[in-house]
């Protein structure tokens, strides 16, 4: 056995110790180790006993590791879990009530896409905060997974109280985040359950006040919603729909409707917008809204999109053929296809092989595409209006552009949102949205198409507001290719 004592100072790391004792083998070392601090005698300590000390903070470090989510410093889903369950056994002797709250970002991916991941991640930790910041001691916030996060309240004496902790969690995010030097708005759906009469047990609860945050969700966002019985199960309804996504493609499932854009000055139709609509063998036809961020997340879009470029372009070429008067088809495009580096190849080569012109078809891109940096964005923005390809940037208004950029890009149309032409009649406010963004885009020398135009008065108040280009109910809803030619017939047969 060694008998030299070893002496190691005060600052030396616990597993270099570790290594020390193992290397040495003075595991059973009675008296060996001197910690010192510059030569000053700090006390005694053997190898059993420094072992012992380190086992108990690796282990502690793992616990840390299991735990805990890294990025924030939250519990994570299994510690939450666990302090579930237990409030849940211990209300139940005691006769009180678990409540469940359920934080979903909004829009979360479109900054992740759109800014970077390190964006990402300063904005949930930020969000971390403010939600520790909106919870009393006692309470466990955690981050469940990507960008939802949940907080336990035990001894909670009625749904008010879950309440008043969800509204305050509302206002708080009022307040705007300073993230890389950037101040952020970020708006949050939520939903809360409470044990033991929405659910007895840890993962149904969960589920519930899933579900109760997917109907805030579906209000609008920027909400919050108490579980009531009989709300849609979404976390499963989800799962089951990404399974059948994974092979709707192969089946065919996926079909184009076309919805008309009309050009006030002559009135005629000179383009078509492809929507994608998903004809599931059991729930029928199914709208974006059902499964588009799905596809989005799961990466499906990558080869769904593509088939949607191919099958407008297939279409386009048929409507070339047919003798109809020329018209344009705007293709929808998200972030994460406009991201894969061999986007602009696959365009080009899916427009040559078609056989229609470059400037039939133009892609629409949200903004949130734009504010990527700048250079990665302008170069295949470029590449495509060189080919000819014509580029609308969809839902403006929405976003957060960065204005001064948006000239250096080669845009052609400016789509004004939905959510301004909607009302535009009731809401003055709205009109002075419009007229701005109007005098911004001629400014720039670009096209402005009002979207979800449903009534005659809000075709004739965006009229006088400068949009040359209208789309919507108030024309024709989206329909398929075949009933889109029956209208074109009946509206130009109207209009001569
Ligand atoms: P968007 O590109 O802004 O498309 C316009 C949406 O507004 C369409 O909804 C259309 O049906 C609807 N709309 C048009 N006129 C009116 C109106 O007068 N009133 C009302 N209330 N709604 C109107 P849809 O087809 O459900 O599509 C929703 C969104 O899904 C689209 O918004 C687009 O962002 C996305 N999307 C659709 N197809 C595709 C696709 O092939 N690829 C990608 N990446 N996204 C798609
Ligand atoms: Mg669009
Ligand atoms: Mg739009």
């Amino acid at each position: 056995m060694n008998k030299t004592p070893v002496i190691v100072d005060k600052g030396t790391s616990i597993d270099d110790i570790a290594r020390i004792i193992v290397d040495a083998g003075m595991q059973h070392m009675v008296s060996g180790f001197i910690a010192t601090t510059e030569g000053q005698y700090l006390g005694i300590a053997n190898g059993h006993n420094l072992l012992t000390e380190i086992t108990q903070r690796k282990q502690a470090s793992l616990f840390h590791l299991a735990h805990y989510d890294q990025l924030t410093k939250l519990p994570n889903r299994v510690l939450f879990l666990d302090r579930l369950n237990v409030a849940i056994i211990q209300s139940d002797r005691q006769k009180t009530h678990v409540g469940l709250v359920f934080i979903d970002l909004d829009k979360f991916k479109h900054f992740n896409d759109s800014m970077g991941h390190s964006f990402g991640d300063e904005l949930l930790i930020a969000v971390a905060e403010r939600l520790v910041g909106c919870s009393r001691e006692g309470e466990t916030v955690a981050r469940l997974s990507g960008d939802e996060f949940t907080i336990l309240l035990d001894n909670v004496k009625s749904q008010r109280d879950l309440d008043i902790l969800c509204n305050r969690i509302l206002d708080a995010m009022k307040r705007p985040l300073q993230i890389m030097g950037r101040e952020v708005f970020i708006t949050v759906s939520i939903g809360s359950a409470m044990s033991p009469q929405d659910d007895d047990q840890s993962a149904g609860l969960l589920v519930k006040a899933d579900a109760a945050m997917y109907e805030a969700k579906r209000s609008g966002r920027n909400a919050y919603r108490h579980y009531v019985p009989g709300m849609n199960l979404y976390s499963y309804e989800r799962m089951t729909l990404e399974t059948d996504l994974r092979m709707a493609l192969e089946r065919n499932e996926f079909e184009l409707f076309y919805q008309p854009q009309v050009l006030l000055s002559t009135g005629k139709v000179v383009g078509n917008e492809a929507l994608i609509r998903w004809r599931h063998p059991e729930r029928g036809l199914l709208a974006p809204i059902h499964f588009i961020e799905i596809i989005e997340e799961s990466g499906l879009i990558v080869p769904i999109g593509k088939w949607v470029i191919e099958e407008a372009c297939r279409q386009q070429m048929i409507w070339m053929k047919s003798g109809l008067e020329p018209m344009c088809m705007s293709v929808n495009i998200s972030a994460m296809q406009f991201y894969q580096s061999d986007f602009c190849e696959m365009v080009k080569s899916i427009v040559m092989e078609s056989g229609i012109q470059p400037e039939h078809l133009e892609l629409e891109l949200t903004e949130s595409v734009c504010m990527h940096d700048v250079i990665s964005v302008l170069n295949p923005l470029q590449e495509l209006h060189e080919f000819g390809i014509k580029l609308a940037i969809d839902d403006f208004g929405t976003g957060f552009s960065n204005l001064s950029y948006l000239n250096k890009f080669p845009i052609d149309r400016l789509k004004i949102d939905q959510s301004f032409i909607r009302n535009i009649d009731s809401e003055p406010v709205n009109i002075e949205i419009v007229r701005a963004i109007v005098a911004l885009g001629r400014s720039m020398s670009l096209e402005l198409v009002a979207e979800g135009v449903e009534t005659d008065s809000e075709m004739n108040l965006a009229e006088s507001c400068g949009c040359e280009f209208v789309q919507g109910y108030r024309f024709s809803k989206p329909l398929p290719a075949d009933q889109l030619e029956l209208w074109l017939n009946q509206f130009s047969a109207i209009q001569s």
